[in-house]
């Protein structure tokens, strides 16, 4: 049994990124048949799960939910939870890359635009020889062509199913379609696939260890401000919300 901290309600399990990782690694490992839901929880899913309850359930359900960003950290930090580190979408992604190039494990790659889905497959293929890519497609499709993804991830039963459509758009279908998809784990992963193809720059480690790649994504991506204008408010409530025993 994991130890809690609650922030708004949520109960984030106090792990680091090596736990978390290892967690993943085990469901890959056991023969189990449910997929395996890992959402990284940032602040924008942690208030949009006060209004919307079904948003809550599927955060709720999941097998594993890990604290993205270090806003939420900091918060159970400030009200005595102690999370120890903030675990990203990011930095799981390319741990699993890791294992699943000495493991052999297979992945599916979901999202990301044309070029850069394409491109990332590349760049894993390069640096992670001996992981199996079953199968990818980007991440802009209509209705029909979603139905051809999910039978097409479905029969192919990858061992990792990364989808990089965006929080929380990605946690949705992944829950949506969860008995279909015959993954053993489905993440989201946010923009990931753009940073390890190379569209977006991956934040340097002096900034993430200064606890500011909030600050750092800002500069290089300033469209993303109006996103960003959540965080304050986020902070405030966080700090004030009763959380139930
Ligand atoms: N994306 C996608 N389909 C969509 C909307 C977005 O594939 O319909 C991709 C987009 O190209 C990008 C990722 O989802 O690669 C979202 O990245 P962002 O950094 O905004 O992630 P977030 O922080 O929202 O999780």
């Amino acid at each position: 049994m994991e130890n809690f901290a609650k922030v708004m309600g949520i109960r984030f399990p106090k792990i680091t990124l090596d736990r978390a990782v290892g967690i993943i690694g085990n469901q890959i490992e056991q023969s189990k048949t449910d997929l395996f839901h890992v959402i990284t929880v940032n602040p924008e899913i942690t208030m949009a799960c006060q209004k919307d309850i079904m948003l809550r359930s599927i955060v709720d359900e999941a097998g594993l939910i890990t604290a993205y960003g270090i806003g939420i950290v900091m918060i159970s930090r400030l009200r005595g939870g102690n999370l120890p580190e903030r675990v990203t979408g990011y930095d799981t992604l390319l741990r699993l890359l890791e294992s699943g190039n000495r493991k052999q494990w297979s992945f599916y790659f979901l999202g990301a635009d044309v070029s850069t889905n394409e491109k990332v497959c590349k760049v894993i293929r390069d640096k992670y020889p001996n992981v199996l890519i079953l199968g990818r497609h980007h991440g802009f499709f209509n209705q029909e062509e979603e139905g051809k993804i999910v039978e097409e991830i479905g029969s192919l039963r990858p061992d990792i199913l990364i989808v990089a459509l965006g929080a929380p758009y990605a946690e949705r279908w992944i829950h949506k379609y969860k008995s279909r998809l015959n993954s053993k784990i489905a993440i989201g992963v946010g923009g990931s696939l753009d940073v390890i193809a190379g569209k977006v720059r991956e934040t340097p480690e002096s900034w993430k260890r200064m606890n500011v790649e909030w600050l750092y994504r800002l500069i290089h991506q300033p469209s993303r401000w109006r996103r960003q204008l959540i965080l304050p408010r986020f902070a405030i409530r966080a700090l004030l919300f009763r959380e139930r025993k």
